[in-house]
């Protein structure tokens, strides 16, 4: 769709107007305030000389300031860089050197991490200090009509870091035009609705099918959100597939799984997405496996493997849900797959479902070469399609080693079965080689979680000089399990793998590591093994 990002906005607001796109605690955001509110934003940023070229950076944890500078940025035609609030200040000060930020958006209680960054303006959501820029002045003293803009899709809208799971994060170049594709391509998922450009070519979502195969309809969807929006998934999946199906973004400052499952059942809500590492603390929490779950149609999963066991637990809890785990990452935008919604679609356990509309997914060999891999042969996962990013900001080498010919090396490995799903085996990084064997710790990390005396677990391994690296795990005990020792738990997944996957050590953690997007930081762990 030949659309700019605004647009989507714009056409949400035309089709829900007063109903709540945004909430947090007693406050709401309707569509039609929220499409004000930004108007407004891009209007004072054109005011104060900010526009097409600049970049704007969004220092903020989700609140309700976030989609309106969001939306703002881009109706003014600047560039979306979004900074994880928590970033420790010498990061932060290298993320806005690195993407130039003109201007940031900021949160007045971690405000202070932007002084001596020499970014020009700085807006304060709930400012700290009286010098400070205060969002809400910004915003209500600029005009209200949408700004006259010229932007072209292939305009750069966001400028996105990955992760940093791996090693330093890049800044991705994603234009107008991904953001749309990909936000479109998510958003006909769970609604039944391809979309379709109207007379001024503005895209709507169009009803197929019977309602009653998929799980959520257009304009009836609430959900929590606890996904960050400074993340792929949060943008993406949180924001923007959330503004175009009219559903409603209920926000959490912070995660309590008890008061996630009290304003689950109390809003009686019907999608629940986010990483593993949210449905993990939910399974470990007595509420929810008490708690009237029956409104919920929708759970999805992305940014990290999901355990095949949290699954199944999953649907015994919420037999009438379509559960469904997607894959991507910040270079396709948000995502490449995603298992099939509707209801009568197979769903297979432990995979990340089959490519999204206009995607192919392909597999080559993870040592190179240029044959294209056969069914069920794993390999390295390559994606081509219209979300995948225009390259790496300022690292042309970087982007040439995993941009060939449209194809994005993602650095995963992965296997694509005979019905053409693709189950994600490992990073590339994270395998092991163990003398000259690759073996793939989520392998032995999912015959961990499959023990009943395991809540979670990671293996990493330990370098030696004469076999090359030893699987070690780290493991979390299930509660009631506190007698379990590593040998039973040693025993038991090595007697179900070949000698040279066996695992060599394990330690029992309180907790295993992840990032803000819900990743498992196995640098950390591997730290641990000096
Ligand atoms: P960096 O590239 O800086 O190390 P990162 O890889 O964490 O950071 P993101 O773009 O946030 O950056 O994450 C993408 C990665 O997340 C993918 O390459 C993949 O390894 C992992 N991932 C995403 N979804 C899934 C999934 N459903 N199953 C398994 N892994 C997934």
């Amino acid at each position: 769709p030949e659309v700019p990002v605004g647009s989507l906005l714009a056409g949400a607001a035309t089709r829900y107007g007063d109903r709540t796109a945004f909430q947090h605690g007693d406050q709401k955001l309707s569509f039609t305030q929220l499409w004000e509110s930004a108007c407004r934003f891009a209007n004072a940023l054109l005011d104060r000389g900010v526009g097409k070229g600049d970049t704007v950076a969004l220092h903020l944890p989700n609140c309700l300031a976030f989609p309106i500078a969001y939306y703002g940025t881009l109706l003014a035609g600047a560039t979306f860089s979004p900074a994880n609030p928590l970033l420790p200040p010498g990061d932060l000060a290298a993320q806005l050197a690195d993407c130039e930020a003109k201007a940031a958006v900021t949160f007045g209680p971690v405000a202070a991490a932007l002084a001596g960054t020499g970014v020009e303006l700085v807006i304060v959501v709930q400012p700290t200090d009286e010098g400070q820029l205060d969002f809400q002045d910004f915003v209500a003293t600029a005009e209200q009509a949408a700004p006259r803009v010229d932007i072209d899709v292939d305009n750069l809208a966001h400028l996105a870091y990955t992760g940093g799971t791996t090693g330093r994060s890049k800044g991705v170049r994603i234009p107008h035009r991904n953001v749309v594709v990909n936000t479109l391509q998510y958003a006909c998922w769970g609604s039944g609705a391809v979309p379709v450009l109207d007379a001024d070519g503005n895209p709507t979502l169009d009803q197929i099918g019977s309602e009653d195969e998929w799980p959520v309809r257009l304009g009836t969807g609430i959900g929590i959100n606890l996904t960050p929006w400074f993340h792929a998934m949060g943008t993406i999946g949180g924001l923007n597939v959330s503004v175009v199906s009219g559903g409603t973004v209920v926000i959490h400052d912070r995660f309590d799984p008890q008061s996630y499952v009290a304003d689950a059942q109390r809003l009686r809500v019907t999608s629940m997405s986010g990483a593993p590492a949210l449905f993990a603390a939910l399974l470990a929490c007595e509420d929810f496996h008490k708690a009237d779950l029956s409104s919920v149609r929708a759970i999805t999963s992305g940014a990290a493997p999901m355990p095949h066991e949290m699954i199944k637990a999953l649907q015994r809890l919420v037999p009438e849900a379509v559960i469904a785990e997607g894959y991507g990452l910040t270079e396709v935008t948000m995502g490449a797959t995603l298992s099939p919604s509707w209801r009568s679609g197979t769903r297979k356990v432990g995979s990340v479902g089959v490519p999204i509309f206009d995607t192919e997914v392909k597999i080559m060999p993870a040592e190179g070469g240029d044959e294209e891999l056969a069914a069920n042969t794993p390999g390295e996962v390559c994606v081509r399609g219209p979300q995948v990013m225009l390259g790496y900001h300022n690292r042309q080498e970087e982007t040439a080693a995993v941009l060939v010919d449209g194809w994005l090396h993602t650095g995963d490995v992965g296997v694509i079965d005979d019905d053409g799903y693709l189950s994600i085996v490992d990073r590339k990084k994270d395998m092991l080689i163990y003398k000259g064997y690759n073996v793939y710790p989520r392998e032995l990390e999912e015959l961990l979680m499959a023990l009943p005396q395991v809540a979670s677990a990671a293996v990493v391994g330990r370098k030696t000089v004469e076999t090359g690296e030893l699987p070690v795990a780290f493991v979390v005990r299930a509660p009631g399990h506190d007698e379990a020792t590593a040998e039973q738990l040693l025993d038991a997944v090595n007697s179900q793998v070949v000698p040279y996957k066996r695992l060599r050590e394990l330690h029992f953690v309180d907790t295993i590591p992840v990032s803000a997007a819900g990743k498992v930081l196995k640098r950390e762990l591997r730290a641990q093994l000096t």
